[in-house]
């Protein structure tokens, strides 16, 4: 955590907000339902109040990713869809469970309103779980899950909004229709927020491709630059190097679908930023085909991978395939302050004509006495002289120096190889503070 107060301040902020329907209920506890109604009725505020904080964990919000972190707080919001589950669920089984006469709610033909609204909220979240939880066994793409899992989530709250409010329990009192009442305007506020404003502020700050370089392994390196600079303001646009940024091409940039991408330039040059794209199946197979002035928009920077926030006598930086695109931004912006620390750049590939950002990485070496390269290739050819294999603790343990423990170390790559240089860092004796990650896979 960077600042572990303001940490503190936002988990005591959630708790909070997650419990306050239910301290607001005990001002006026109505004993004549009994507990178990009473518990119904609690699980299902607390899991009411906790489905409208998943909007905040999900919308980029500079404040709370500034202190956790992107990646903790997608990792957060997936965790915390297990509590919900639990509370939705318990809300009603307690009831059915208490007294069988409830289930004459699940008849949907009988049913009042405010209970046909809840068993449609339920439903839909039930949907919301299975098509993000087996997203690939169901084989949606990422964007339709993307749209789905927006939608779903807007309609799930709406409709259980719909049923408190129909219901009127412990929400007829002027303090507690005042609190539903705010949690739907943030609800909202939020939505408007990540879905109208910042777009705009976007589309204020767009983009232009200066030029597109192709890159080994069906990867391209794409420079961008400010049409208009003046819109960050005097201090222009910055970024730490390592970071990165949600970006997305053509003329709409309200659009839901933006991908994410570490920025591959030096930090020193933010008027000319690239990245650099390795093709996939979807929108990044269409990366390589645009065109010098097509329009780009770009949210960001986010992200905690940078040996600006991570200081050192040295660096070692880890990575495979296209993870070492952040390592490229690091080390450009190390090369253009003429900074003489010791570096490391281990990098792990299938072929050795695989190699994405072959010719960035030996200009730098060229550039920095400082630097120490070693490629490691899984399936070599004859004449390759360099290191054959994965990159393995024996590779770590003979490339890396004596006062290992004491350098930061930074890792980007597959999950199996980041899993594998993770322990093979600890057996080494590198503290695990000293190593910093960013895995690629979101979802
Ligand atoms: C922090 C971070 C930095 C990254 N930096 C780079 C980089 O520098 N260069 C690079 O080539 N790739 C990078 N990636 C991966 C890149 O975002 C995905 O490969 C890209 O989004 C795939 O798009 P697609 O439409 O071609 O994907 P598809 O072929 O449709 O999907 C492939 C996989 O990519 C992921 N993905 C797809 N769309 C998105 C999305 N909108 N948001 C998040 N993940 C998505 C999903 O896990 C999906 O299973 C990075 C990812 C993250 C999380």
């Amino acid at each position: 955590m960077r600042s572990p107060i303001r940490g503190a301040m936002w988990v005591i902020g959630y708790i909070l907000i997650a419990l306050a329907p239910l301290i607001l209920s005990l001002v006026q506890l109505d004993p004549g339902r009994g507990f178990w109604v009473n518990l119904s009725v609690a699980a299902g505020f607390v899991g009411l109040s906790l489905m409208g904080l998943q909007f905040l964990l999900a919308a980029r919000s500079v404040q709370v990713t500034g202190v956790f972190g992107p990646d903790v707080l997608l990792r957060f919001h997936r965790q915390m869809t297990v509590l919900i589950a639990v509370l939705i669920f318990a809300h009603p089984i307690i009831l059915f469970v208490w007294d069988s006469r409830f289930l004459a709610l699940l008849n949907v033909v009988t049913a009042p309103a405010r209970a046909k609204f809840a068993v449609v909220s339920v439903l839909l979240l039930t949907v919301l779980i299975v098509t993000s939880v087996w997203r690939r066994r169901l084989r949606l793409s990422y964007q339709v899950w993307q749209a789905l899992h927006t939608v779903l989530a807007v309609l799930i709250v709406v409709t259980a909004l719909v049923h408190v409010l129909m219901i009127g329990y412990y929400v007829d009192q002027p303090w507690e229709r005042a609190l539903w009442i705010v949690y739907s305007a943030v609800f909202i506020w939020i939505g408007v927020w990540v879905r109208v404003i910042r777009p705009a502020l976007r589309w204020r700050r767009r983009w232009r491709v200066v030029s597109v370089r192709p890159q080994p392994a069906g990867a391209s390196t794409v420079t961008l630059e400010l049409v208009d600079p003046a819109t960050y303001g005097a201090d222009g646009f910055r970024f730490d190097a390592g970071q990165y940024a949600w970006i997305r091409t053509g003329a709409n940039p309200f659009s839901i679908d933006y991908h994410p991408f570490s920025f591959s330039s030096s930090a020193e040059r933010p008027d000319r930023v690239e990245f650099t794209i390795k093709a996939e199946h979807g929108f990044t197979t269409t990366v390589g085909e645009l065109e010098p002035g097509d329009t780009v928009y770009l949210d960001g920077p986010w992200g905690h991978l940078s040996m600006d926030r991570n200081e050192g006598p040295g660096f070692v930086f880890l990575a495979a395939g296209v993870g070492v695109t952040p390592m490229i931004s690091m080390l450009a912006t190390l090369a253009d302050r003429g900074d003489t620390r010791p570096c490391w750049l281990i990098v792990g590939n299938r072929h050795e004509d695989e190699i994405i950002c072959a010719d960035e990485i030996a200009e730098l070496q060229q550039r920095m006495p400082n630097l120490t390269v070693v490629h490691a290739i899984s399936r070599p050819g004859p004449e390759w002289t360099g290191v054959r294999g994965h990159i393995s603790a024996e590779v770590l343990d003979e490339v890396l120096p004596h006062d290992r423990a004491r350098l930061q170390y930074f890792l980007c790559a597959s999950d199996r190889v980041m899993d594998t240089a993770q322990t093979a860092l600890a057996d080494l004796g590198v503290p695990p503070t000293h190593v910093h990650a960013e895995r690629f896979a979101m979802a």
